[in-house]
């Protein structure tokens, strides 16, 4: 089984995890930025962040056989926050970069003003980059959420077939699906969607446009769930196509849309930088 995780966020998990995902199948995934988990006090604390996405994450992947992506914006917390917002203006320098197949993670949080123009301008910049975009739906208030979303998306120059609308679940697959955008679902160990239920939904909805991802973090999460939903697919009857069209397939079509996309690693012994000065090779490399 070949696995794309299509969004986690590798920055905040363990050498093991990469092991054990590569062990699972994953061959490829795309790290979208997020926030820390305390508030950034600078557009300064973004550019290292951004610079570890593009250069330290796809390194340390590439180690475990894994092809390394990212997406890069502004989260929809900290577009609130008047110290980060500056970073709007920094962005337009790292949309360049090959690594970079996508604007995300953007949307609502709080579904404040501030939002909107974060969200806004943002998908203007997607649509500028010929970039797709992955927009998150708030976690409280999920349907008013979606809503919001995508009335600004119907103002903006990005068509739904580039973006992707994640964390969905069977309260609001009817309207993202009407939407024309690509449906993500987050599988989570103990809230949110499980993998029964992303089955369940699959029985009633098709494998189309479908994505699946771990969304795993520095919170309760879990990188091989990505794997159980393949396997809990198998358990029901799906067969080998129609998972590989969910985990493999459907996100590599919808990120390259970006032209960007190269699921080959690089190998692991490609000299670069970070081999100076860290200790991931340590132990006799
Ligand atoms: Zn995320």
């Amino acid at each position: 089984m070949r696995i794309f995780d299509p969004h986690i966020h590798m920055t905040s998990r363990t050498t093991d995890d990469y092991r054990a995902m590569h062990t699972a199948g994953v061959r490829a995934l795309v790290e979208p930025s997020f926030w820390l988990g305390q508030p950034r006090t600078s557009p300064a604390s973004f550019h290292d962040y951004f610079d570890s996405l593009l250069g330290w994450e796809p390194f340390r992947a590439a180690q475990y056989g894994i092809a390394h992506h990212c997406a890069l914006a502004l989260n929809p917390k900290e577009a609130n926050d008047p110290r980060c917002i500056p970073l709007l203006d920094d962005l337009p320098r790292y949309l360049v970069k090959d690594n970079v197949v996508a604007v995300g993670e953007i949307g609502y949080d709080s579904m404040t003003p501030a939002e909107d123009t974060a969200l806004a301008t943002q998908l203007q910049l997607a649509a500028d980059h010929g970039l797709p975009a992955l927009i998150h739906t708030p976690h409280r208030d999920k349907r008013a959420g979606l809503r919001r979303t995508l009335d600004v998306l119907g103002e903006s120059a990005l068509p739904p077939e580039r973006v992707l609308l994640d964390h969905l679940n069977e309260t609001t697959i009817a309207d993202a699906t009407d939407s024309g955008c690509w449906l993500g679902f987050s599988i989570y160990p103990d809230t949110k969607m499980d993998e029964h239920r992303m089955v369940t939904l699959l029985r009633s909805h098709g494998t189309d446009r479908i994505l699946v991802n771990s969304a795993a973090d520095w919170g309760q999460s879990d990188p091989l769930k990505t794997r159980a939903v393949g396997d809990a697919m198998l358990a029901a009857g799906f067969t080998d196509d129609d998972v590989d069209q969910v985990l493999w397939r459907n996100p590599a079509t919808f990120y390259g849309l970006s032209g960007r996309l190269r699921l080959e690693p690089p190998a692991p012994d490609t000299p670069v930088d970070h081999r100076t000065g860290n200790s991931t090779l340590r132990g006799g490399e």
